[in-house]
């Protein structure tokens, strides 16, 4: 692993921490998830579920998994041989990669990429093909996409809801890939852990519910964002078994196991009534606007977002001198507000004026951070 660098959401989070500022690089919210999840998990832990639980996961959670799957996109998933529970969506997309790809196989995914995925491919054997998207719109590139599947395509690795673009694809988007997915014979590993968190009225659709895609893809979920619980790390995969077995037998030897307290909790938490899920992208959707908001009346270019935690923001109209990452360092320092760059998610040459902040904050801290910006950059006139 000598070639990479430490993760960008460690690097500004240490900043963070050293100059004592509001973090809203890393993504993680400020507020713990439900109290009665955390309870179920507490008396679970209380009451003896504390050793090895089986190597799938504990059949309740698996269970809540297939009932959620049927309940949100009319899936029917079995329990038993579908389903596999993970120590959070990286360690399960880390099985999928070294279960799944062979020395050379080549994998589609789209850039900017969330930050484990290119490494994990890597030491996989895989050959990374990649395909670019960029702000302000983030348009799919439909011709790109389609130049980039070969007869040497494995699979592709598709973030929807998409960090850092926060974009949720489109009906249109999701048939196009399914269509090539199944031309080329191919795979697709889907990592949905913001399938709650989406706005304005849009409907998550996993890819796995389009023609042909049922027994083509791994759908990814993770109770660290559906719970805003993200120290948690429990995941889940739900595949057909012919592809979920090498994922299984890949997780039996990087973790086998995941916390067993943990797990009850999330099997619990999956079975809330609907208000909960609603709640959750309305909570985080009035969170995105009051930030938004505030980005727009100091200058910065927000780009539309859809989905997810983060807001992506041009910088250049606020006429500061340097790139994305001397900006987030700058603000870091000089106004004690920590944001992520975005060329972080490109592998090479990715553009360099956009910020991605993460808004799942309290509405003070984000009024708050606000304020701090202001005062380095005053207010614009007619933003
Ligand atoms: N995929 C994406 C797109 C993410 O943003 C994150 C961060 N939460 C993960 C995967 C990792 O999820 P987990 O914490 O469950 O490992
Ligand atoms: N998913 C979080 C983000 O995009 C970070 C998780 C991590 O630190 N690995 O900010």
């Amino acid at each position: 692993m000598s070639g990479y660098g430490t993760s960008v959401f460690e690097v500004m989070s240490r900043l963070a921490i050293e100059h004592n500022s509001i973090n809203l690089g890393q993504g993680f919210p400020d507020e713990d998830g439900p109290l009665d999840v955390r309870q179920a998990a507490a008396d679970a832990l209380m009451t003896g579920l504390n050793q090895y639980p089986p190597m799938l996961g504990i059949p309740e959670l698996r269970q809540a998994v297939a009932r959620h799957a049927k309940r949100f996109y009319g899936l029917d998933v079995d329990w038993q041989r579908e389903v596999m529970v993970g120590s959070g969506a990286t360690e399960v997309l880390n099985d999928c990669m070294l279960g799944l790809i062979e020395p050379g196989d080549e994998v589609v995914v789209i850039e900017p990429t969330y930050d484990c995925y290119l490494p994990i491919i890597r030491r996989a054997g895989g050959v990374p093909r990649l395909v670019r998207v960029t702000p302000p719109d983030w348009t799919l590139p439909r011709a790109d996409l389609e130049a980039a599947f070969s007869e040497r395509t494995k699979l592709v690795l598709l973030n929807n809801p998409h960090n850092p673009a926060a974009k949720v694809y489109s009906e249109d988007d999701l048939a196009f890939i399914a269509g090539l997915v199944v031309r080329h014979d191919a795979l697709a590993v889907c990592d949905e852990v913001y399938e709650h968190i989406v706005f304005d009225g849009r409907r998550h659709r996993p890819l796995i519910g389009f023609p042909g895609m049922r027994d083509r893809c791994v759908r990814i979920g993770s109770a660290g964002k559906t719970f805003s619980l993200t120290g948690w790390k429990v995941g889940y995969a739900t595949a057909c078994p012919e592809l979920l077995a090498p994922i299984a037998k890949t997780h039996q030897f990087v973790t086998f196991t995941t916390a067993p307290n943990l797990q009850a909790a999330v099997a619990y938490g999956l079975g809330k009534d609907d208000d909960y899920f609603q709640g959750l992208s309305d909570e985080m959707c009035a969170k995105r606007d009051r930030f938004a908001a505030g980005l727009a009346r100091l200058g910065f270019g927000v780009i539309d977002c859809e989905g997810t935690y983060f807001v992506t923001a041009d910088i250049r109209p606020l006429g500061f001198d340097g790139d994305d990452v001397a900006f987030c360092r700058h603000i870091t320092v000089a106004a004690k507000v920590t944001a992520v760059p975005v060329s972080a998610f490109y592998m090479t040459d990715g553009p360099e004026h956009f910020v991605r902040f993460c808004f799942s904050k309290k509405e003070a801290i984000l009024d708050e951070a606000i304020a701090r910006l202001e005062k380095l950059f005053g207010a614009r006139e007619n933003a």
